[in-house]
């Protein structure tokens, strides 16, 4: 982060005997002529403008005011005596600087309203211009824009009785389905059919579309296309980086005056681009299927660059019984070969008429 200075703002202090605001470089209350505490608080200003007054930009400047050792007065920081006292300076004391004293919000024209008479007043001022009573804080704004209240909910007990009624379905509905898939049967039936299935996947390059900055694009990609994004955060300004700064705020600077700086970072663009490359994948699956017990792979031709990948095999039987036909998978090529023509097998059929276990007999 770069702290960013935008300028100067005059500051302000409550007068603890009348509460009247006053200016922070103003060293009698302007509301009773009390003295400025010597532990005043300074606070922002409601609104204000940075400050164009020379003289007490060149005070902040130059360092906090300096209390006397003797008798207590503040005296500019370049002051060598003191100016009610004549005393020597250099044992004197520098104000705190430094702290934050609050966001600083620049004039934008808000008014506040005068406690004691209903005045608008502009928001810079410290004392009405109609009744001269002091000024609080509380700048003036417009009601709230009404907000849209949400639509009542309607159909509220509709809904939960349609609910409640497809719950009471999905649960019957579920019963009968476990029910079904438990409830089995056993008999024998004679083989009518075998399948097979076998597949080979060829491997090789697979295009792909990628993203990268430009500096880790492949040499050669295709379709390049870029755009600009932010890479990297710097703290300090750089060549064609673009600045981000954060909320302007007042620090306290010893004088009266406040030093208003924002906290900047620095966002570095780069190409990001996206391009195609290829990537190493399944370029297509041959398949071969057949009836009969002498299942074949599938013959490949492959092109330069290309292997041979993952083979899967799939194996299924065919059994009948009272005129009706069952299948059920075979999982090894030695398993299959027992699902000969006209051979018996015990199986057990669930409610859903899905072969659940099945053994050869003969
Ligand atoms: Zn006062
Ligand atoms: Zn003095
Ligand atoms: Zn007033």
């Amino acid at each position: 982060m770069t702290q960013k200075e935008l300028g100067y703002v005059e500051l302000e202090w409550t007068c603890p005997v009348c509460k009247t605001r006053n200016p922070g470089t103003q060293s009698t209350c302007s509301g009773c002529g009390a003295a400025q505490p010597e532990n005043v608080t300074f606070e922002t200003p409601v609104q204000a403008d940075l400050s164009e007054d020379k003289e007490k930009v060149e005070r902040a400047k130059a360092g906090p005011d300096i209390h006397c050792a003797f008798c207590g007065a503040r005296n500019p920081s370049t002051a060598k005596v003191c100016r009610q006292c004549g005393a020597d300076l250099t044992q004197g004391k520098a104000r705190e600087s430094g702290s934050v004293v609050g966001a600083y919000a620049p004039n934008t024209g808000a008014m506040v309203r005068c406690a004691s008479c209903g005045m608008e007043n502009p928001a810079a001022a410290r004392q009405c211009v109609r009744c001269g009573a002091p000024l609080g804080k509380d700048v003036v704004t417009p009601p709230p824009a009404a907000t849209p209240q949400p639509m009542p909910a309607s159909g509220g007990r509709m809904g939960m009785i349609i609910f409640a009624v497809v719950a009471v379905l999905i649960l019957i509905g579920a019963g009968w389905f476990l029910t079904s898939l438990f409830r089995t049967s056993a008999t024998t039936a004679s083989v009518v059919d075998a399948r097979w299935e076998r597949s080979i996947a060829i491997m090789g390059p697979v295009p792909v579309r990628a993203n990268g900055w430009r500096d880790e694009v492949p040499a050669g990609a295709a379709q390049l296309s870029c755009r600009q994004e932010v890479r990297s955060t710097s703290d300090s300004p750089q060549p064609g980086a673009r600045e981000v700064c954060g909320t302007p705020y007042t620090l306290d600077t010893g004088t009266g005056m406040g030093r208003v700086v924002q906290d900047c970072e620095y966002e570095i663009y780069d190409d990001y681009c996206s391009y195609m490359t290829t990537q190493w994948g399944i370029v297509d699956t041959v398949v071969r299927r057949g009836v009969g017990l002498a299942p074949e792979w599938p013959g490949a031709t492959l092109a330069s660059g290309q292997e041979l990948g993952e083979r899967n095999e799939r194996y299924v039987c065919v059994v009948a019984v009272d005129g009706k036909q069952y299948d059920f998978p075979l999982r090894t090529v030695d398993a299959y070969e027992q699902c000969e023509p006209g051979s018996q097998w015990s199986i057990s059929i669930n409610g859903l008429g899905d072969v659940v276990e099945a053994k050869r007999v003969e």
